[in-house]
């Protein structure tokens, strides 16, 4: 089954967990994994690391997933420090293991390089290769509707983006966004510029402040008046503060599914308790 086909039918659900550092027991992500699977999430993605740190751990997760038969691994895969002939390795290995999602991405640059120090700079050029030489992969092709922090204009981010339509991509994930009114305009946009593709949004969900604040500020993000008020009014208290900020995160998805969305992607930052609490909230049966 293909993410896609899910999508055609109806909205999809699905959630994004990240791997232990290789020095940390798997354990702990494993049980969290299993609890959600009560929601039957149609995939669980997993982040790979900048620089290929966890990249080895981000195997062991697709693989769990995929033995587990509950719900469909999605890898996200990026051009850091990745040459042609590694790519294909890892291409055939995660095809071995059963494993034909991926979210094909640039990457962020560790700190201190400033390019890929891989085969390709971008990554439409992962995509391209990807669809050229790996045609059973679902490829997922990331964007920010608030546009790219390193992107000079929308127009120029927008023509990018349908460039790694273009080149093989076969569905949207997006970037954390708290302005659901930006994005409907931005999906607007896109629409506009020929990009057909459906659309997973992604949520992060509002637990604490100082992260809050930093995921939104280094992805260029706006933090709109109703957030900043949690943040005003409950930044001191840790406990009110996520009580809050659930309630917040309940909000905004009803916003996004008000909107019309292909697909609603949780950021779980690993707290299946917190999504659980979130979710039911919101309405989501779990089984
Ligand atoms: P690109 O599409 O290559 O775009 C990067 C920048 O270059 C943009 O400003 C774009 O406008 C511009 N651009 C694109 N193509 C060209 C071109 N041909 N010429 C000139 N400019 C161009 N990072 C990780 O390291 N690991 C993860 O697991 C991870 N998971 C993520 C999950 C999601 C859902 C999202 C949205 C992001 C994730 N990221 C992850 C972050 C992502 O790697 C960064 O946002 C990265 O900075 C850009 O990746 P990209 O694939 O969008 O890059």
């Amino acid at each position: 089954m293909k993410i896609t086909d899910i999508m055609k039918e109806r909205m999809s659900l699905s959630f994004e967990v990240f791997p232990p550092k290789m020095e940390q027991p798997l354990e702990p992500l494993l049980e969290t994994i299993e609890d959600l699977y009560k929601f039957k999430p149609d995939f669980i993605s997993c982040t790979y690391g900048a620089g290929g740190t966890n990249a080895g751990r981000n195997v062991e997760i697709c693989k769990y997933i995929e033995e587990g038969k509950k719900s469909i691994p999605v890898t996200h895969y990026t051009c850091i420090g990745n040459q042609k002939d590694n790519i294909k390795d890892d291409m055939r290995n995660y095809l071995d293991l059963g494993i034909d999602h991926i979210l094909a991405m640039r990457g962020d640059f560790p700190k201190g390089w400033t390019e890929t120090r891989g085969d390709f700079d971008y990554a439409n050029e992962l995509v391209k290769f990807i669809r050229e030489n790996f045609p059973e992969f679902q490829i997922a092709i990331a964007a920010n509707p608030e546009k790219h922090i390193q992107s000079p204009s929308f127009d120029s981010d927008i023509a990018h983006l349908r460039n790694k339509q273009d080149m093989g991509g076969d569905l949207i994930m997006t970037q954390l966004c708290y302005d659901v009114d930006h994005y409907e305009w931005w999906v607007d946009r896109i629409r506009k510029a020929g990009i057909h593709l459906p659309i997973d949004v992604g949520v992060m969900p509002v637990l604490s402040k100082d992260p809050t604040i930093r995921m939104a500020v280094s992805n260029g993000s706006a933090v709109p008046r109703e957030l900043a008020e949690v943040i005003g009014k409950y930044g001191d208290n840790p406990e009110d503060f996520k009580k809050a900020g659930k309630e917040y995160t309940v909000n905004l998805i009803h916003k996004f599914m008000t909107a019309g969305i292909d697909g609603l992607h949780i950021y779980t930052l690993n707290k299946s308790q917190d999504v659980t609490d979130i979710l039911h909230a919101a309405g989501f049966p779990s089984y």
